[in-house]
């Protein structure tokens, strides 16, 4: 038989299914179907997109600095006690760890998802679990290149032109275009040891919450919450030496690669969702349209 009759015949037998068991029976036990129909080649499709833009560089060539398409850093010492990478603000987490972290250094403040840029942290904001020791995306920049309204190029820091240099953060980009930013750099070490806690009871999790917090020896702190009553509290330390035993197997202590445990979240459902939202509703409306659906035309909303 024609292949195309097969996956006629499929789709036919897919979306009754779906008319037996129901929309949302399918959308809440069968998320399956979702991730790998729908979500996973759009998540494909995003990454040859920031393939693509990653690859469309405009800075020159500069022998001295490493340099990948729209991310362009550039390392020197400040002092002894640390340094800084010059940044463009199109280049995103995921850039800036895949070349730090290849050659054994960190943002100290590094906000989990992949696409979330310099630009977009410098000007909005950005947390991570290590905020506890470093503060927010904004505390680790020590200098900005932007372009005023009247032309001119500018620099800034916390001693030259510091009205404008503290002016900049949070000013979701009305003050002017950002184009470089010096951020601290620290060393990286290959793993992070995250262990695991369970803790029951709200105000036994905010105590030990705040506890860990407090304990500047661990250099992640993070607490994911099940229930009112249930969370796990998660800290965790860089290290270079990983017991093999206890590589990537969730247990109450595990050795995670540095890169995965920052990118943690990245991949997460949740998110992803957010992308698929209006792929998603432009589905349940051609359902509703074609009669299949026999929810009210609310319904869909319900859902996000
Ligand atoms: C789904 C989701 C998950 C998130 N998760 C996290 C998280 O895990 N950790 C965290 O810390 N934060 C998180 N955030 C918040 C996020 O860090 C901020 O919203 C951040 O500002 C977004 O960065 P972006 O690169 O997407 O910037 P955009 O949203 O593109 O831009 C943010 C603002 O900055 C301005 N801007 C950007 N670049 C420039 C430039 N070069 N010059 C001038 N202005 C500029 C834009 O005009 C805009 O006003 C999340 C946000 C969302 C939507």
């Amino acid at each position: 038989m024609d292949p195309l009759l097969y996956l006629g015949a499929l789709e036919v037998l897919f979306l009754v299914w779906i008319k037996g068991k129901g929309l949302e029976y399918v959308i809440m036990h069968q998320r399956w179907i979702f991730v790998c129909i729908f979500l996973l080649p759009s998540s494909v499709i995003s990454d040859v997109r920031a393939w693509i833009i990653f690859k469309m560089c405009s800075a020159t060539s500069e022998s001295e600095i490493f340099r990948t398409a729209k991310l362009r850093v550039e390392c020197f010492h400040i002092s002894n006690i640390f340094q800084v990478v010059r940044v463009e603000p199109l280049a995103n987490m995921g850039q800036v760890t895949a070349l730090l972290n290849s050659i054994g250094w960190t943002l100290p403040v590094l906000p989990e998802l992949d696409d979330l840029t310099v630009g977009g942290l410098v000007m909005g904001t950005g947390i991570e679990s290590s905020s506890h020791i470093y503060g927010l995306f904004q505390h680790i920049c020590a200098a900005f290149e932007l372009v005023l309204a009247d032309g001119s190029l500018d620099r800034c820091t916390e001693k030259e032109n510091s009205d404008l240099f503290y002016a900049v953060l949070w000013s979701c980009g009305t003050l002017g275009f950002l184009v470089a930013a010096d951020i601290r750099i620290i060393p990286a070490q290959k793993w992070v040891k995250l262990c695991y806690e369970p803790v029951c009871g709200l105000d036994a999790i905010c105590e030990k919450f705040a506890e860990e917090s407090a304990n500047k020896e661990n250099q992640f702190v993070e607490g994911l919450q099940y229930s009112q009553d249930e969370a796990v509290i998660m800290t965790g330390t860089m290290t270079d030496h990983a017991e093999t035993d206890k590589t990537n197997c969730i247990v109450a202590v595990e050795y995670i690669p540095l890169r995965h445990y920052y990118h943690r979240h990245t991949r997460s459902i949740f998110w992803e969702l957010q992308n698929f939202k209006h792929f998603f509703l432009l589905l349940l409306y051609s359902f509703y349209f074609s009669g299949l659906n026999e929810y009210p035309i609310i319904h869909p909303f319900y859902l996000f």
